[in-house]
């Protein structure tokens, strides 16, 4: 195990018992490859998986796993054609029995915090599906919410925009400038501090740099 390694191993042990008083369950993988395993075995009873835009979950390779198990339906909003079958989509999604997102950002403390534009994604977080299932590489991990909250407006805006091909700001100079552009990414800025519901909300920390 490399010294990075280790110290990932360390922090994501204290970061566990920081989600546990937040009625979080989270869990540690060193690898992708782990994390696929756990989350298999989280969603062993079988049923219908939804998921936000997440670049980290794809790096994982959940999806495709998720695919090729019979007990498991993957939604999938990349097959919409029309607006009418992306709405449907999303409602189904709503009513999953899983959804799989990654969060912008991740606090030592235990608090995810995100950003939306049309708010989809973070809607799920917050109510709908029966689980949320939140995959994050410890390069997400920050200090504190004003910590995460700056990560993202320098470094995971800037990719995503990249990535989305939205015209903000942060896809022109590369940083945040607290935009109110029609593609504005950040028309939500959401701070999960706590679960009502034991064990709704499970994170996997996984100790790689995943997504942006
Ligand atoms: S507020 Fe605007 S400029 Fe700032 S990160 Fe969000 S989309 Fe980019």
């Amino acid at each position: 195990m490399t010294p990075k390694q280790q110290a990932y191993e360390t922090l994501a042990r204290t970061m566990i018992k920081n989600f546990e008083k937040r009625n979080i369950e989270a869990f540690y993988c060193s690898t992708k490859e782990d994390a696929v395993k756990l989350a298999l075995d989280i969603m062993k009873d079988g049923g219908t998986v939804g998921m936000g835009g997440s670049a980290t979950v794809r790096e994982t390779g959940l999806v495709d796993a998720i695919k090729e198990t019979p007990s498991l339906h993957f939604i999938d909003r990349d097959v919409a054609k029309t607006p009418e079958e992306k709405k449907s989509i999303y409602l189904q999604t709503m009513a999953s029995d899983y959804f799989l997102m990654s969060s912008n950002a991740v606090t030592i403390d235990g608090e995810l915090v995100n950003i939306d534009g049309n708010a989809n994604r973070l809607a799920c977080l917050l109510h709908g599906p029966e689980h949320v299932l939140v995959l994050a590489g410890m390069n997400k991990v920050v200090d504190d919410v004003d910590s995460g909250i700056q990560r993202i407006g320098t470094h995971a805006a800037p990719p995503n925009a990249a990535r989305l091909g939205t015209r903000t700001p942060c896809a022109v100079i590369g940083h945040c400038s607290d935009c109110h552009s029609p593609d504005c990414m950040c028309c939500q800025i959401v701070i999960t501090r706590h679960s009502r519901h034991k064990g709704r909300i499970k994170v996997i920390l996984i100790g790689e740099e995943l997504g942006f």
